[in-house]
């Protein structure tokens, strides 16, 4: 299937996909690149392809055979390791449970908020650690009071529609650390709190890219509802795989057309481009 490189080289792409092989394992060209950073090893190779005439790095998040659990992701690697090879907006699939009884198996939300209730990832490139070049990150406090691309966003609702997919408009994502799913206790709490989904890897992810400068879109395919909501045994990982396999290949659809409608990386001016305008941020972006 693909290509070995054993580094990035001139390898570029613009847009980033990170999600599992079932996103890009039947492209017919696709190039495998290892990129290494200052934080260590992304969760697997990039795999580069193109997509609707745009150049994509997919990225596995949870790396290739699945074997890295949601608390021991190199978050900040993987969104460097992106970055480094041109990309300027990720889109993030993922699955997640739903906290309200209309949110059931096959809801496809797109989110504009989230809730940190993880507990020991780092979350930040700003920590004053020095970089391989010598240079030192400045303390840089980065807005983020609406954590995701309002023109991903956009993109990904009309994407959606133009596959009949009624994908909802906006809703909280409260991100928890797992690997466990929640008791009932915790997504009766999460549900009364007004949050729409409940995850475990879309933060640090979104701050992250945020932090690069980066667009960052969620699509958040429901694969379960919660605890069983107040009825059933609850999640089973099991079950989640099973929703998840059974709508990979609309996903795959609207994900390949939301990359075909993406802006330009030059023509580009949304919040995110602007995050840290003002601000000396003490070192190069890759
Ligand atoms: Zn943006």
């Amino acid at each position: 299937m693909a290509n070995a490189e054993t580094s990035a080289g001139a390898a570029t792409a613009d847009i980033g996909v990170i999600g599992g092989s079932g996103f890009y394992s039947f492209l017919e060209d696709v190039t495998e690149v290892r990129v290494d950073t200052p934080y260590g090893s992304p969760s697997d190779s990039l795999f580069l392809g193109e997509v609707a005439g745009r150049k994509v790095a997919f990225l596995p998040r949870h790396g290739r055979g699945h074997h890295l659990p949601p608390h021991r992701i190199n978050y900040r690697a993987n969104l460097w390791a992106l970055r480094s090879v041109g990309v300027r907006q990720v889109l993030g699939p993922c699955a997640v449970g739903g906290l309200r009884p209309e949110y059931g198996p096959g809801t496809l939300l797109v989110p504009d908020q989230l809730v940190d209730r993880t507990k020991t990832r780092v979350q930040t490139y700003f920590d004053g650690e020095p970089l391989p070049d010598g240079s030192v990150p400045n303390v840089v406090h980065t807005t983020f009071a609406d954590p995701y691309c309002p023109e991903g966003r956009r993109t990904a609702l009309k994407a959606a529609r133009g596959r009949d997919w009624a994908a909802v408009d906006g809703g909280t994502m409260v991100v928890v650390e797992g690997p466990r799913f929640s008791t009932r206790a915790e997504s009766r709490w999460h549900a009364a709190a007004g949050w729409s989904v409940v995850g475990m890897t879309g933060h640090p992810e979104a701050i992250l890219a945020r932090e690069l400068g980066l667009c960052y879109t969620s699509l958040s395919l429901v694969t379960d509802l919660d605890a069983g909501a107040e009825t059933g045994d609850g999640v089973s990982h099991t079950e989640v795989l099973k929703v998840f396999g059974e709508n990979v290949a609309r996903l795959r659809e609207v994900l390949f057309d939301v990359v075909g409608a993406l802006p330009a990386t030059d023509e580009r001016d949304c919040l995110c481009t602007h995050a840290h305008d003002g601000w000396d941020l003490g070192f190069e972006l890759p």
